[in-house]
């Protein structure tokens, strides 16, 4: 089956007790593209990806990944996913580099190709010099590019990740920025959830916004941004929360009054 979108789901639904998750969306996602899913704390990015993955079972609707529906057909796209997700529960009691030579082998890639690899992608995630160390001691960077290099090691046609640039500093995040920009070049499709609309901006060329387990906007980012000056002014008038945060009510904050 051919198919150009990465990613199409159709009246997904979760619900947690009274909570409701995420509230009935639908999403198309190019293949292709660098893809970020925004919206603030609480929004559903988490609960929705968990649901595309295969990690979090929907309680309506669906969704496909390259063309296969994820909760028919788990094998079929788990084979052809990578997923970083929340949390990042590695294996903590194997080194970075058997972590690696782990995934590789689940993956069913021959070890010498998984070697060749893992070695490579040690060295471009600037972890050569920590392979040996075990992955309880990584600091939350180093977890996150040693999480990235597992999900990339298959080399999938899409990558999802959960905040990948959350904790990472300025040097790690641009090392996995040229990891992640080099691999959408070669036509891979990249979807990540964050909150941080400048980095959303810089890099991705198609969003999806997210607010209170809905999707207020999706399509290419200038489309998305209109005629506001920023993505951040647009997501700020898309979810109407104009004002809110001011702080107005706070009058005991500050000003030298205890
Ligand atoms: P953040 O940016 O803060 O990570 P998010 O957009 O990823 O937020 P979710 O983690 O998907 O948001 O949460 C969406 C809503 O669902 C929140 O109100 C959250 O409290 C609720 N929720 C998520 N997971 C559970 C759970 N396992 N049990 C109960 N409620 C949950």
């Amino acid at each position: 089956m051919v198919s150009t979108s990465a990613v199409r789901v159709q009246g997904l639904w979760k619900r947690f007790g009274q909570q409701i998750a995420v509230a009935g969306i639908d999403l198309e996602l190019p293949a292709g593209k660098f893809i970020g899913l925004v919206g603030p704390n609480g929004a559903g990015k988490t609960t929705t990806l968990s649901m595309v993955t295969g990690l979090l079972r929907p309680d309506q609707g669906t969704v496909e990944v390259v063309g296969h529906d994820v909760w028919r057909d788990p094998v079929a796209v788990k084979a052809r996913i990578g997923v970083l997700p929340e949390g990042l529960r590695l294996f903590e009691r194997l080194s970075g580099r058997e972590l690696l030579s782990y995934s590789g082998r689940l993956r069913g890639l021959p070890g010498a190709e998984v070697d060749r690899r893992a070695m490579q992608l040690l060295d471009v995630l600037d972890l050569a010099g920590a392979q040996h160390k075990l992955v309880v001691d990584y600091s939350t960077g180093m977890r996150k590019k040693i999480g990235l290099a597992a999900a990339l090691l298959h080399n999938p046609e899409v990558l999802f990740l959960d905040e990948p640039f959350e904790g990472v500093d300025p040097v790690s995040a641009q090392t996995i920025r040229g990891v992640l920009e080099r691999y959408t070049a070669s036509g891979a499709t990249v979807v990540f959830s964050s909150h941080v609309m400048e980095l959303v901006e810089s890099l991705c060329d198609w969003v999806a916004v997210m607010a209170a387990g809905r999707i207020r906007a999706q399509g290419p980012l200038a489309e998305v941004r209109g005629e506001a000056p920023s993505l951040q002014q647009a997501f700020l008038e898309l979810v109407g929360a104009q004002g809110r945060g001011a702080g107005a009510d706070l009058d005991w904050l500050g000003g030298g009054a205890r």
